[in-house]
């Protein structure tokens, strides 16, 4: 039903970096070791995501394109661990009823490429296509035919930033994935991939640059079930690294008032009052000790035990930052 995918989109779909999240999580899902995105005017005009993940069998490429089709959930212990990155089966019929869309996709095992396309939610027959093992997705035109909406998209300067800055945020959570951004035909990032200390920190300086990379400490610390690990910015570095704050939680982007307070009382107490704390720091923790579902964007969690997290975090870095000033 057309309208009601239209209607899902309103939800799902705010933006081209919405588009964008949506895609790669998929691929991401689909195991792809390398994703290649295209983008165009800002994605108003074209957004292409290329995987070498697993497919998408024929006869199962129209079911990706009805709603509530997941291949995600195979029972309710998966949707509590939320195993996965997505699991609502709504994301492809929402963006495919709000743009002209296409499905190519080939497992490894097929011999050819089967191609979709739909337009405006209107979806064509499979045709026989042309790909590499993987799957491509393209998207054009997005809003088309949702004027209000359309006419909601900013400069294609920062819609493309919006981009830009999920998948520097999504580039640092998974390192093992080599992620390549073009924009109106020219490669702005490349994210290389490396999963050993030398990968992590190439990866580092992918996303970060130099002014990071080159004045930052490396964390590892375990207690009490707890792993934090990453980087913490020299208190000495340059003002530029200000917005530089990451924090993961199982991998997963959050902004979470407990990890600021803990970070920021830790400068403080090393008195480095006033700085902007610049960090890429991962939290492993139980996932029965935190509840991810607090906000639907899931940028936000609950910790069982906040003091036990605060504390934690609090004295890892004040024992870093500590042997720096020493
Ligand atoms: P969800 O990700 O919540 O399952 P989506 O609408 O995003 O729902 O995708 C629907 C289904 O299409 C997925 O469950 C998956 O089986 C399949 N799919 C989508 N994108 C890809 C991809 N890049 N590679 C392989 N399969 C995919
Ligand atoms: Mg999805």
């Amino acid at each position: 039903d057309v309208l009601v995918n239209q209607i899902a989109a309103g939800e799902v779909i705010e933006r081209p970096a919405s588009v964008v999240k949506e895609l790669v999580e998929n691929a991401l899902d689909a195991g792809a070791t390398r994703i290649d995105i295209d983008i165009e005017e800002g994605g108003a005009r074209l957004i292409r995501i290329r995987d070498d993940g697993g497919g998408i069998p024929p006869n199962e490429l129209p079911l990706a394109l009805s709603r509530h089709a997941t291949s995600k959930i195979a029972n309710l212990d998966d949707l509590e661990a939320v195993a996965t990155l997505g699991f609502r089966g709504e994301a492809l019929p929402s963006i495919a009823s709000v743009s002209r869309f296409a499905l190519t996709s080939r497992p490894s095992d097929a011999e050819h490429a089967v191609r979709l396309e739909v337009d405006g939610g209107r979806i064509g027959a499979p045709t026989p296509a042309a790909h590499p093992a993987g799957t491509s997705v393209e998207v054009r035109d997005l809003f088309f035919n949702v004027p209000a909406r359309r006419r909601f998209l900013r400069a294609e300067r920062t819609e493309f930033g919006h981009i830009d800055d999920w998948l520097r945020m999504l580039s640092l959570a998974r390192p093992e994935c080599q992620i390549k951004l073009q924009h109106n035909g020219k490669q702005v990032r490349l994210y290389r991939p490396g999963l050993d200390d030398a990968g992590r920190m190439r990866r580092l300086l992918d996303a970060l640059g130099d002014g990071f990379a080159s004045q930052c400490l490396a964390i590892d610390q375990e207690a009490a079930g707890l792993r934090l690990f990453g980087w913490v910015g020299l208190p000495t570095a340059s003002r530029s690294q200000a917005d530089q704050q990451y924090f993961f939680v199982n991998g997963r982007a959050v902004r979470d008032r407990v990890v600021s307070h803990a970070v920021k009382q830790a400068y403080a107490d090393v008195l480095f009052h006033g700085r902007h704390p610049a960090f890429v720091l991962f939290l492993e923790i139980d996932p029965r000790r935190v509840d991810v579902n607090v906000h639907p964007a899931k940028h936000e969690v609950r910790f069982r035990d906040q003091r036990l997290v605060h504390d934690f975090l609090y004295r890892t870095l004040h024992q870093v930052l500590a042997e720096t000033r020493a």
